[in-house]
């Protein structure tokens, strides 16, 4: 009988204060040695703009004073009218209204100042019990510990007063203030985060005695080839080997969307050939594509990107975008798959380890068996696979296989890759995936519960391969770049915290940025839910809507970033019920924009994420280590990664509900808005998920196990 392996790292890890004890920073060269480098200068963001636009800012600020002036001011003639009213002199039905809105807004002022004022004694009450449970033992129990020390280093922003902040003008719905219209929306303005400065002094400190060579072939690398957790994935775990001191080098296709002014000491390689598969007059004929070889570093990785050399005579990689370009996508990454099995070959690489990831490399592992092992210089690599989601497993038809140079024929059948489901159709296909799965030596997916999930039947096809497969299937479960994902360096913030260190305040500093940034009603006490996300079914489309629609209602604020296929809904209710003129509770960003993800996290009380399935989901995570609480629909990895507040007082790191329906999601954010509200326990909270470690050491340590075990 097989058994399935699950490696389980699924319990919250826990922050350590580790300071690197090497303070140059030295990267690994193409040919194995470690340098240490300079890295050129970034060009340095422009200056944020001029005298016209502080003293617009200090108009807006200043009708802000005025108005607030005006309300203290007016004493005596207020009071009479509140007299009167009292009196029963003033009785006209318009003048109580007016009242009434009176006290409601005086009301709600009260409940501010009464919140500020708890925040404040909470917050110094809260960082010396931290600093002095430093010495004492940790509350340790099974599943989340609390770090050793409460204080982290030094701030990189830490507004001394709320002046100091460059407060953003409002967007209007076009997404630029009045008058700026030609300019970039506040959240692209923002200074970015060099990744050298985030990475110095980083490098191993307990270097692996067993270096392996590790080439990783992906479509997707943040923070620059990113589109969603792929790339987010592949860079924490390419860095994470690297910090291990495994010498690792990722492949990626040269997009033509990518900015050459964005990637570390670009340098070009090498050309050589690659097979390419074309259908002329009716006869397959292979022929010889030129392509091109760039070296350079992406978020602290050092990367192999690959184009065909000739620009003109070829579309692959074309267009503004990672995917959706002008290119027929099957075409280039079957392309892209042989091509980096050619680089690895010609260039003398000799990985021990190549690992690919999704349906768009599985061709690597198919053609590496059968057209390179033992035939070039490749011989020793052993495969590792990630399946990152089963959702696109790669439909493909023998002759589109083709455009790998290498006939499908072999590879279209059952216990290759031929997809079952078309048996008897015209044509019979093949499934990328399948054939990926059946050619790897391991096959990872990305947590436990998700591999759990699709050996139990919610892979749909695929299930059944996984299945067969099962004992070289595991689940490890996703990290987040600690250094990347860090809200205590974070450039893009206007105030940066830590867990210990300004947590409260200047948590409350973003979300009054992002509130005026969005001309939201910027009012502290109102629970701001944020959901940032593709947004295609798999992400719980009608829960989101109904969150959205719900959260006035709730007292919320929510706000939303997200783009896909299935955004259309979203864009019509942020033109229409949710526009900027309707709503100053709710704002519906459809768009992708790495930096205005940031600045909602930082200022997000509470992360929705109510996915129908989620193979580990990284907003959570990433949620969590800027101090909101991830409010999460038990699933795939979410239900790895978050635990009750309510059922588990003592481990709670978020809300948890269970049902698809929208009563399930109203009760959670119901209890969420509750705890909220209890602003001790909520700010414990805060500071308890900041200090929850799933960074990358954890799970790279069981992928060093899983790449020594080959
Ligand atoms: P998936 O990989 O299914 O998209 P994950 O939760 O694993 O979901 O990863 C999503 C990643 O993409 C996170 O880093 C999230 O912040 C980011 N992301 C998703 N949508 C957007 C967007 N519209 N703008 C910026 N970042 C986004």
């Amino acid at each position: 009988m097989t058994t399935t392996t699950m490696v389980t790292s699924s319990s919250p890890r826990v922050v350590g204060n580790k300071v690197p004890s090497v303070v140059c920073r030295a990267r690994r060269s193409s040919s194995g040695e470690n340098r240490t480098m300079m890295m050129p200068l970034k060009k340095k963001m422009s200056a944020r703009d001029d005298e016209k636009r502080r003293n617009e800012r200090s108009t807006f600020g200043g009708v802000r004073v005025a108005a607030a002036r005006r309300r203290s001011s007016g004493g005596s003639s207020n009071d009479d009218d509140e007299n009167n009213i009292i009196n029963g002199a003033t009785t006209t039905r318009d003048e109580l209204l007016e009242e009434i809105e009176k006290v409601k807004a005086e009301n709600a002022k009260l409940k501010t100042l009464q919140m500020q004022l708890e925040d404040v004694s909470l917050s110094s009450s809260l960082s010396s019990s931290l600093s002095s449970s430093s010495s004492s033992k940790s509350t340790t129990r099974t599943t989340i510990k609390t770090t050793k020390k409460a204080a982290v280093g030094a701030l990189r922003t830490d507004p001394k007063s709320e002046s100091e902040i460059e407060w953003p003008l409002p967007i209007t719905a076009e997404g630029c203030p009045v008058g700026e219209e030609d300019k970039k929306p506040f959240w692209e303005t923002r200074p970015k985060n060099d990744p050298d400065e985030l990475f110095e002094g980083k490098t191993a400190t307990e270097k692996t005695n067993r270096p392996k060579k590790i080439a990783h072939v992906t479509a997707e690398l943040a923070p620059l080839a990113k589109v969603g957790g792929l790339g987010d994935v592949t860079q924490g775990l390419g860095r994470a080997m690297q910090m291990q001191g495994h010498n690792v080098e990722i492949i990626l296709p040269y997009y033509q969307s990518l900015d050459a002014n964005e990637i570390f000491d670009l340098k070009h390689v090498m050309d050589f050939d690659v097979p390419k598969g074309t259908k002329w007059d009716g006869e397959n004929v292979v022929s010889m594509m030129k392509t091109s070889a760039y070296s350079g570093n992406i978020g602290g990785c050092d990367v192999i990107l690959l184009k065909p050399h000739e620009e003109t005579n070829s579309n692959i990689f074309k267009g503004g975008a990672i995917y959706g370009g002008s290119y027929n996508e099957l075409e280039a990454y079957l392309y892209f798959s042989r091509a980096s099995l050619e680089f690895l070959d010609k260039s003398g690489r000799d990985p021990d380890v190549i690992h690919v990831h999704e349906w768009q490399t599985c061709a690597v592992p198919m053609l590496y068996w059968e057209e390179y092992h033992g035939k070039t210089s490749l011989n020793k690599a052993k495969i590792v696979m990630t399946i990152h989601n089963l959702d696109n497993t790669g439909e493909c038809r023998e002759e589109e296989f083709f455009a790998t140079g290498v006939n499908g024929a072999k590879f279209n059948v059952i216990e290759k890759a031929l997809d079952e489901r078309t048996i008897g159709h015209n044509p019979e296909r093949m499934c990328l995936m399948k054939g990926g799965v059946v050619y790897s030596n391991k096959v990872t997916t990305v947590s436990p519960t998700y591999a759990k999930e699709t050996l139990d039947g919610n892979g749909g096809f695929m299930s059944k391969i996984l299945k067969a497969n099962q004992e070289k299937f595991s689940g490890i479960l996703n990290g987040i770049d600690y250094d990347l994902w860090n809200p205590a360096l974070d450039a893009t913030l206007p105030a940066n915290f830590a867990p210990g260190n300004k947590m409260t305040e200047n948590k409350k500093l973003c979300k009054k940025y992002l509130q005026i940034g969005l001309g939201l009603d910027a009012d502290e006490t109102k629970p701001l839910i944020v959901c940032i996300s593709r947004l295609v079914p798999q992400k719980g489309i009608h829960l989101i809507e109904r969150a959205v629609t719900q959260s006035e209602n709730n007292g919320n604020q929510f706000v939303l970033l997200g783009s896909g296929h299935s955004d259309g809904g979203f864009k019509r209710m942020a033109n229409e019920e949710f526009s900027k003129t309707n709503s100053s509770n709710v704002r519906l960003m459809i768009t992708y924009s790495d930096a205005l993800s940031r600045l909602m996290y930082a200022a997000a009380d509470f992360v929705l994420v109510p996915s129908m399935f989620e193979p580990c989901g990284l907003t959570q995570m990433i949620a969590m280590r800027y101090g909101a609480l991830p409010i999460v629909r038990s699933t795939g990895g979410l239900a790895d990664t978050v635990i009750d507040c309510d059922a588990d007082q003592e481990n709670g790191n978020g809300f948890v509900f269970y049902g698809a329906d929208d009563q399930s999601l109203d009760e959670c954010i119901q209890r969420a808005n509750k705890t909220f509200q209890d602003r001790k326990k909520f700010h414990e909270l805060q500071e308890r998920v900041a200090r929850v470690d799933y960074g990358w050491e954890a799970s790279g340590n069981v992928y060093a196990e899983l790449y020594e075990s080959l």
